[in-house]
């Protein structure tokens, strides 16, 4: 789960990680109120989207002006933001966080994350702040430092000597060395007491005033482990979130929204992932990953028919399970009773493999319903494929 800028720093606040003085804001009047009372010589008006890129797509305003803070709330409000993030469709702010302006001397990159080589949490660290990392990386990967710290004993001294060390701090700004090192202590607290799977602080600014402060901030969790921080869940907001996974998730269905036209109906992780390459093998591209799980219910299948008839993409299903814990009759009624329920004009092609196998063809066939039935996965792809091409082009 990801969370908005404002949240990040007010998480920050409470393990002592510095940010500049701000709030959430929602309209004009109280844009009008906070500048007031924050009366400070640079104002800082920034979108809050789930996404970065806002300072490049106009996102990010600066006044030294208390007059003009509603004025730029009004103009961020309602507007539709296209960064490098968003895709080209967009994100609509709906919040603000209005914050002192901060006057900056130096940009620096800070990130803590697990990596999946070490399996440990890592600091990643550059002097090139304000920029995108992967570019950093890739033109000039000296730039970019890694510390791993070992989970079994936590942020050790000498890890923030590495890092301070490594980024040149001592010469750059000896001021900021020992906040730096409690910095570091902090946000690895928060993100272990937390269980965050990402802290990035792009930039992290030495300032003027030789103070070391967080000026963006974006942290991500594991959704695994959200039922154990309940004021974290609190954050969550589903304006930020694709509609169809929300509902899926309702149902305990696992689904990710892709960008082709063969909806995919299929039980299990690893077998979805299949389903999804033999689609691509076949010719075309899978709308959806949808894994209806091990316990497949009629009540599920007839939820992920809902869900992914509510995407206009969608040309056509491909239902393929196994029938290991749950048995392929029961898949069956379950397909025979949410097509007539839903009702469905598009192709349909399933494929039933393992218990009972026969018996749901067998019921399908029977069925009246125009289901074309399949036994082996590539055979049932191409059909899929097939079926869907030919509509297209009549
Ligand atoms: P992002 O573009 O979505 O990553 O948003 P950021 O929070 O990183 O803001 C983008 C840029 O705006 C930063 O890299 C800074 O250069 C600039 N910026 C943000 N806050 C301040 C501030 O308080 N003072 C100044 N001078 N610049 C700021
Ligand atoms: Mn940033």
């Amino acid at each position: 789960m990801n969370i908005h800028e404002f949240q990040a720093k007010q998480l920050f606040a409470q393990y002592g990680v510095p940010v500049p003085k701000g709030k959430e804001i929602k309209n004009a009047r109280a844009a009008e109120k906070w500048a007031a009372a924050l009366d400070t010589p640079v104002y800082v008006v920034k979108a809050q989207i789930h996404a970065g890129g806002r300072g490049k797509a106009g996102g990010v305003k600066i006044t030294k002006n208390k007059e003009e803070v509603p004025g730029l709330a009004t103009e961020l409000i309602g507007k539709t933001l296209v960064t490098h993030q968003t895709g080209p469709k967009g994100r609509k702010v709906r919040r603000l966080l209005i914050e002192e302006g901060a006057g900056i001397d130096k940009e620096l990159y800070l990130s803590l994350l697990v990596d999946r080589d070490t399996g440990r949490p890592t600091f990643i660290a550059s002097t090139e702040g304000g920029m995108e990392i992967e570019e950093v990386a890739e033109n000039t990967p000296e730039k970019v430092l890694k510390e791993a710290i070992d989970p079994a004993v936590g942020f050790q001294s000498h890890n923030g000597r590495n890092l301070a060390f490594g980024l040149g701090l001592p010469t750059l700004e000896p001021a900021v060395v020992k906040p730096f090192f409690q910095m570091l202590e902090n946000l690895y607290r928060l993100f272990m007491e937390k269980n965050a799977a990402l802290i990035e602080i792009n930039p992290l600014v030495i300032t003027t005033d030789k103070q070391l402060i967080a000026l963006d901030g974006k942290v991500s969790f594991d959704d695994n482990a959200l039922y154990k921080h309940p004021a974290i869940f609190k954050f969550r907001d589903l304006h930020e979130e694709e509609p169809m996974e929300i509902e899926a998730g309702k149902h305990n269905l696992n689904y990710v929204k892709l960008d082709g036209n063969i909806g995919c109906m299929v039980n299990g992780a690893g077998l979805a992932m299949a389903t999804m390459d033999v689609i691509k093998l076949a010719g075309s591209e899978p709308a959806n990953f949808l894994d209806v799980g091990g316990g497949a219910t009629k009540e599920t299948v007839a939820a992920g028919f809902r869900i992914l008839l509510k995407d206009k993409k969608v040309k056509g299903i491909f239902i393929n399970i196994f029938g290991g814990i749950v048995r392929c009759e029961r898949i069956a009624h379950g397909v025979i009773d949410a097509a007539k329920e839903v009702g469905i004009k598009l192709p349909v092609v399933v494929r039933l493999q393992g218990t009972n196998a026969e018996e749901g063809r067998k019921l399908l066939a029977e069925s009246g319903l125009k289901v074309e039935v399949a036994t082996d996965l590539w055979e049932a792809a191409q059909k899929i494929v097939a079926l869907c091409s030919k509509k297209k082009k009549a």
